[in-house]
């Protein structure tokens, strides 16, 4: 755990430069737009250690699969959102002598993340060998405005010397990723141009034949003046630079303005992209550096406005959930139903870019309730999109009929995982995807979805899981073989009990859905059968008697759901008894050891009873979270949020509170060790569930919001706004109880402790703590 970062309620910083810290700190100062983003290189060059990291959203590359043993059924690729060209760079050059932080003395550096207007600065003295002093001021942008852009301000300073400096603003299009699975380059050189201070490169990615041009413009000021400069600009064949050359006298600024620009073939035919790229470019450079930075501060008040939860009497948990909500809107807006949200969003190779079901059990909730109702329509689209994939998936494994199973991880539909125990049997995923559909239709109250498209999804998985089941002579039951749950500490497991439960639900889901669909929209039902080959009554009855014959483990005197057959036979030893050296465990202990015992990499049963809560009594949750939660290592990133919200159902007020501390700064104090690959933005969606549905216990039941918040101790109070069907609703929760505010022009009927409560339009209502027996 690190502990660098300085608390602020807005800002992230860091003060003092530590080599060591680089990499952390380019993942945590990360900036983005959903069309693009990057980690927080340096402008100017750097030869210490770096990740290298600019992305553009959905460009990715298939690279070939790399496996030791290959098995039928992996897939031939994995796809990876690349790294793409490197449009920040801006190398200083003093008589010379190269500005590079590895090399010289660095007097002051200062590295601030403003979420509030949504930009990165860095401030630095550095002192070169030859004793000259040079002050810094960067700032930077990726435009949530003018999406397709960024623009970078880099005023220097010569403290103590007078003489010339030399600018190279460059793009540089010769990138490779770092997980390149053969050290292959994936972009092909397209062509490249310059005009006086412009230059555009336009690259193309091998394989998916994407097309991105991308396109600077460079300006220097002189003590507040345009310079009387000549820009050299040089297009090569996967480079270009703009070399400026410019005589500085001591403690005069010069300000380089660099704008930039990214559009790609997603949204423009190929032939029409430099023309593209020059248009946007002349508009941000026409508009200028303040005048984007000012629109910039006013588009993110407007997010803060819909999403912001404020903690009053907690600097550290604030900065913490602002961070989390920050980085989830760099991540994703929501506009492109082509876009999901990646494990590490643009901050990391890792993960590739893919989507994962991170993203229906853990993003949707988030993005529910802050944003547009099509934002979260855009990304079970996205699944509908690939349904055609996903029955070729099954179809692969040996499934048929229509029969659909998502990926675990995937960028165009199309399997991309290729560990047999997580690519052929942690198929939980689909019932996830499955659950979303439900989850949205329940909070926006959209039922017409599933005639649009749900219906389809919902049948594709019922047909998977019904032929992934089967019956057992044995125990007189349908029983689910070999698969991995959540806990990816166990593999190859019989009758994992959150599989065979999101198998099951999702199975009565599709056929109630099918009813609903039937009733309501008669003649689509009957396009839709036909579509689907769907024998209505013979499918839905067999999933119905699958459910009711469906074998799922437990211990009666405990309890307990078993997590899969036998896991009472192993030795089981809490946590807390471990020797706190030998954690994480997936860093000091062989993985046979970790398969053997009993730790728990992240909510497994405790998934599901998350999901399912209401299906079960305060008992059954209890018990179940009391003998789990001591077993469980939590870690995955994943795996915090989910306890913190049953512990707060549960009444463990203290435990909620610890999990939160820990999903909220996860990354900015470096918990896991593991910042430097990237931050962990899907988990940044379970910090926010943590707040909202664990401590103010919101849910939707029978499509009326509820709430049981508590406080934590530590709080004074904490308020956040949710949009639930058009009403735009202010939560605050102190210490006398809870006000909820109506926004909307429609009067809200709400569940505040189980108990009816009326909030007219525009007013609002309050309701005292209870006290828990
Ligand atoms: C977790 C998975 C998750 C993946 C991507 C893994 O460590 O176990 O549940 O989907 O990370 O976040």
């Amino acid at each position: 755990m690190k502990n660098y970062i300085k608390a602020d309620e807005w800002q992230i910083i860091e003060e003092g430069f530590d080599p060591k810290l680089n990499e952390i700190s380019e993942s945590l100062f990360s900036i983005g737009n959903g069309r693009m983003g990057q980690r927080a290189n340096f402008e100017e060059a750097y030869s210490g250690k770096t990740l290298q990291g600019s992305y553009i959203a959905g460009v990715y590359y298939p690279d070939k699969t790399r496996v030791g043993w290959w098995k039928n059924g992996y897939p031939e690729n994995f796809a990876k959102v690349l790294n793409a060209a490197n449009w920040i760079g801006i190398d200083i050059n003093i008589e010379n002598e190269q500005l590079d932080l590895a090399t010289c003395k660095v007097l002051e550096f200062k590295r601030v993340l403003n979420m509030r207007d949504g930009y990165l600065q860095r401030t630095f003295t550095a002192e070169l060998k030859s004793g000259k002093q040079i002050k810094v001021n960067a700032r930077r942008l990726c435009s949530i405005v003018d999406e397709e852009a960024g623009a970078i301000e880099y005023t220097i300073t010569p403290v103590n010397f007078s003489g010339a400096i030399t600018i190279n603003s460059y793009i540089d299009g010769d990138i490779a990723n770092k997980d390149s699975n053969y050290d292959e380059k994936f972009w092909d050189a397209v062509n490249s141009k310059v005009d006086n201070n412009q230059a555009y490169l336009t690259l193309r990615t091998k394989k998916t034949l994407y097309e991105v041009c991308t396109g600077v413009c460079t300006i220097v000021y002189q003590n507040g003046k345009p310079a009387d400069v000549k820009y050299i600009s040089t297009p090569k064949e996967k480079y270009t630079s703009t070399v400026v050359n410019v005589n500085a006298n001591k403690s005069e600024n010069i300000t380089i303005y660099k704008y930039a620009v990214n559009v790609s073939s997603q949204n423009y035919k190929p032939e029409d992209l430099l023309s593209a790229c020059t248009k946007v470019l002349n508009q941000v450079s026409t508009k200028g550096f303040d005048k984007m930075l000012a629109e910039q501060a006013e588009a993110w008040k407007e997010k803060w406005h819909e999403n912001d939860i404020i903690i009053e009497g907690d600097v550290a948990a604030q900065q913490g959930i602002r961070f989390n909500i920050f980085q989830l809107n760099q991540t994703y807006t929501g506009k492109d139903d082509r876009l999901n949200i990646g494990p590490k969003g643009f901050t990391g190779e890792k993960y590739g870019g893919s989507t994962y079901w991170d993203t229906e059990a853990y993003c949707v909730p988030f993005y529910l309730a802050t944003a547009p109702q099509q934002v979260t329509k855009n990304l079970l689209i996205y699944r509908y999109k690939q349904l055609d994939k996903a029955i070729e998936n099954a179809q692969k494994l040996g499934f048929n009929d229509g029969a659909a199973l998502y990926p675990m991880v995937t960028m165009n539909g199309e399997e991309c995982h290729n560990e047999w125990e997580i690519t052929f049997e942690e198929i939980h995923r689909n019932g996830a995807i499955a659950y979303a559909i439900y989850n949205y239709i329940n909070y926006t109250g959209d039922a017409a979805y599933l005639n649009e498209y749900g219906l389809e999804v919902l049948v594709g998985i019922a047909r998977f899981w019904a032929q992934r089941v089967n019956w057992s002579e044995n125990q007189g039951k349908f029983v689910m073989l070999g698969v991995t749950g959540p806990n990816e500490y166990e593999n190859n497991v019989n009758n994992n009990w959150y599989t065979s439960t999101i198998a099951c639900w999702s199975m009565e889901y599709a056929s109630e859905t099918v009813n609903y669909v039937k009733t309501n929209t008669p003649e689509k039902y009957q396009q839709l059968i036909k579509k689907l080959n769907f024998n209505e009554a013979d499918e839905t009855s067999f999933w119905n008697h699958i459910c009711k014959n469906m074998y799922f483990p437990k211990d009666e005197t405990k309890n307990i759901f078993l997590q899969q057959d036998g896991f009472l036979d192993k030795e089981i030893i809490p946590v807390n008894d471990l020797n706190p050296a030998e954690r994480p465990l997936n860093q000091n202990w062989s993985w046979d050891r970790i398969l053997r015992s009993c730790y728990i990499k992240q909510a497994d049963v405790l998934q599901g009873l998350y999901f399912f809560s209401d299906k079960f009594d305060e008992e059954t949750l209890r018990s179940n979270y009391e003998f789990y939660e001591p077993l469980t290592v939590h870690e995955s990133s994943l795996s915090p949020c989910v306890h913190a919200i049953l512990a707060a159902r549960l009444g463990r007020e203290d435990d909620a509170y610890n999990f939160y501390l820990r999903t909220s700064r996860l990354d900015l104090d470096d918990y896991n060790n593991d910042t430097e690959d990237g931050l962990h933005i899907t988990s940044m969606a379970g910090t926010w569930m943590s707040v909202v549905e664990g401590f103010a216990g919101m849910q939707v039941k029978n499509g009326k919001l509820s709430f049981s918040p508590f406080l934590p101790n530590q709080w004074k109070s904490y308020s956040f706004n949710i949009t639930f069907r058009g009403a735009l609703i202010n939560v605050l929760v102190n210490t006398d109880g809870i006000c909820l505010s109506n926004y909307s022009t429609h009067n809200l009927r709400v569940n505040v402790f189980d108990e009816h409560c009326d909030i007219n339009s525009n007013a609002q209502i309050f309701v005292a703590h209870k006290v828990r027996v």
